[in-house]
């Protein structure tokens, strides 16, 4: 089937522009999707060749394509846009292209990510990942009430697929306005570092990011944008924080209480949706002399923006994504940065990670048709297959605390030599940052310069001794010295392994949550546990992608997706309960235990979020994303004892 521009895609411009101006918007393009759309658009596969095919899970800008290349891929767009310019049709995408421009991508035949892809690679205005189901069809007068806590990414968009299907809901919020995560940090230097064009809903994206990853303030409006777009407002109760949940069998009802601005109110619901996140509440250190200080202290997602650090001696503990982001901040304002550092991060070469989308691909965005949807693809597919392989440990290679595999240590060397570029100048600093654990067992901080740039600034001291106690002035490392500061800031991460904390869930028999899961959360797809029927919790354990590739929101539309269909079997089936088989829990988490000790978060004894105080992974998707989504396309009664 074809279109022709401003038909069928009303979002997509005529083009007029003539060739100079054409060549100026393309100048800034990613060359890799150039050279998929453009192959799309002529239906001329052959200009994807083997010798322009981009290698992205290296880490590198462009895909590592040569300049020459990237040439050639923009001579070849040109000559597609005079074209479209001409009135030349555009074609929609079907199945064999997709499978074809994907494979050539991905370096392998994509027949099995079909399906997948094309709910993904979509025009502005298509929503295939919809409910085609309506309560009021399947189970007219069913109750079917769903409470979902938290109104962040995913408690978002589980209302809003739940409204779709016009099953009635109600989101709790413990917050005075949506966003999760993105509502609770708001530190100098907060952005997505996963880029926008990925990091938003794939039946809601946006073409006109100001930025290639996106400062907070951005995300927060796309999100309230979104929940106003979608009449969510009014679903959700904001200042609300759900207590205590009990699961009363004999009702097939959750019984709650929360605290809200009313005071203490009770609430029920047949399926209750936990959308809390991983990373909201802060994990402060309790230093020997902490109570000690006599200044400010405050840790990165509890800024206190009262405190002005200009002229200020600011001690920062802690290297992880946040400080890393905050400390260049920082130290614009500060007199003297003292930067507390127990592990470096590795760096990703990440050039325009602050930059603006240049208006020449802003007009791409609009005019090139599927630009947007071929530039998402490229940046969904790392992580969809090829980026894991890097993290995987090789028994014969053999892994150490250097690297896990050959590819491994291929970009420890890649990595390596960029960390290096940078510290010519400062060689005395590359010990000191240069990390001693694989690439991949911790997360890998996307990089512009500006971080080592400020650590070599006169004013600001990198620290690499424990921190052994504050004192009234500052903090006193390990080895006695003690570093005056005005003002500490905490960067040094969530208690992440706590899921559903502080929450008192108690299930099927009276048992408690959290001590069935005594410190060690586990869940089947990261969603329901046995013993709490009708309970699933998004965003829940082992359901975070590691690898650099891919973004939080695919695994919440996977794990809605999943929601969707359970609620429709509950109600369609006349079923009051639904819980996961033990067995069936057991076997799953064997299964990711096992994938997880021979990854490099696994592996490595290197400390991170990503292992729990027992020792074990209770936070990463050990395999491909792919792998997630198909097995979260759609419930298998199977695995669940319906009642
Ligand atoms: P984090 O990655 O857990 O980093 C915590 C830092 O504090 C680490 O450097 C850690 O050192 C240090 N630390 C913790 N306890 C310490 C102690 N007792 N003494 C000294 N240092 C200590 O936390 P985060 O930076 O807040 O990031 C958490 C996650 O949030 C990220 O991985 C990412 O998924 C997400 N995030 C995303 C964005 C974004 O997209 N914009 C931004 C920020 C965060 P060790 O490394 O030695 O443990």
């Amino acid at each position: 089937m074809t279109t022709t521009p401003g038909e069928a895609m009303p979002a997509i411009k005529p083009i007029t522009a003539d060739d100079d101006t054409l060549r100026a918007h393309l100048s800034d393009a990613e060359a890799p999707a150039l050279l998929m759309t453009v192959a799309h658009l002529t239906g001329d596969l052959s200009i994807l060749r083997d010798d322009l095919r981009p290698n992205g899970w290296l880490f590198l800008p462009q895909g590592g394509l040569t300049d020459e290349q990237q040439d050639h891929a923009r001579e070849l767009a040109l000559n597609a846009l005079r074209r479209l310019r001409e009135g030349a049709a555009v074609p929609r995408l079907d199945r064999g292209t997709l499978r074809r421009v994907t494979s050539w991508a991905m370096g392998g035949d994509t027949e099995d990510l079909v399906p997948l892809l094309e709910q993904e690679l979509i025009l502005p205005g298509e929503d295939p990942k919809a409910p085609d189901w309506r309560l009021d069809q399947v189970a007219p007068d069913r109750d079917a009430r769903v409470v979902v806590i938290g109104a962040g990414l995913s408690g978002l968009l589980a209302a809003h697929r739940l409204t779709q299907a016009g099953v009635p809901v109600v989101v709790y919020e413990k917050n005075p306005d949506l966003g999760g995560t993105w509502f609770d940090n708001h530190y100098p230097g907060c952005r997505v570092d996963v880029p926008s064009h990925l990091y938003s809903y794939s039946f809601a994206t946006r073409t006109d990011w100001p930025d290639h990853f996106c400062k907070h303030d951005e995300l927060l409006s796309y999100l309230r944008d979104f929940a106003k777009q979608h009449g969510l407002l009014d679903l959700i109760r904001f200042n609300s924080e759900i207590r205590a949940a009990h699961w009363d069998e004999a009702a097939g009802q959750w019984r709650l209480t929360a605290d809200t601005p009313d005071g203490p109110r009770t609430e029920q619901c047949t399926v209750l949706v936990s959308a809390v996140g991983q990373l909201n509440r802060p994990h402060v250190p309790q230093f020997p002399g902490s109570e000690e200080f006599a200044g400010p202290a405050f840790h990165s997602a509890r800024w206190d923006h009262r405190v002005d650090l200009t002229g200020k001696r600011v001690a920062v503990i802690g290297t992880g994504a946040s400080a890393f982001q905050f400390i260049p901040e920082v130290a614009k304002q500060a007199s003297r940065l003292t930067v507390l550092q127990r592990t470096p991060p590795w760096l990703r070469p990440t050039p325009h990670y602050h930059d603006a989308v240049p208006a020449g691909v802003q007009w791409l965005y609009e005019h090139l048709p599927y630009y947007a949807a071929w530039q998402r693809f490229w940046l969904l597919a790392p992580g969809l297959r090829g980026v894991l392989e890097g993290w995987v440990v090789d028994p014969d290679y053999p892994p150490s605390e250097r690297a896990v595999s050959a590819l491994n240590d291929q970009l420890r060397a890649t990595l390596t030599t960029y960390l290096e570029s940078q510290l010519t100048d400062r060689p005395d600093l590359l010990p000191l940052l240069l990390p001693r654990y694989p690439v991949g067992a911790k997360r890998v901080l996307r990089d512009n310069g500006k971080w080592l740039a400020t650590l070599k600034s006169d004013h600001v001291r990198l620290v690499t001794t424990a921190v052994d106690r504050l004192t009234p002035d500052g903090v006193r490392d390990a080895d006695g010295e003690l570093h005056p500061a005005d003002v500490i800031i905490y960067g040094t991460g969530f208690q992440a392994s706590q899921f559903l904390a502080p929450m008192t869930v108690t299930g099927r028999d009276g048992v408690d949550l959290h001590d069935y899961w005594s410190g060690d959360a586990r869940a089947y797809l990261g969603l329901t546990v046995p013993g709490f029927p009708n309970l699933f919790c998004l965003y829940g354990p082992n359901t975070n992608l590691s690898g650099q590739g891919g973004s939080i929101i695919y695994f919440s539309e996977c794990g809605v997706t999943y929601l969707v269909d359970a609620v429709r079997r509950l109600v369609q089936g006349g079923h009051r309960a639904m819980e996961v088989r033990p067995e069936v829990f057991s076997e799953f988490n064997t299964w990711v235990d096992e994938a997880n000790s021979q990854r490099a978060w696994g592996f490595s004894n290197v400390s991170s979020w990503f292992v729990n105080a027992a020792g074990r992974t209770a936070q990463n998707w050990p395999f491909p994303a792919q792998d997630y989504w198909r097995r979260t396309r759609a419930v298998d009664p199977a695995d669940y004892e319906l009642r």
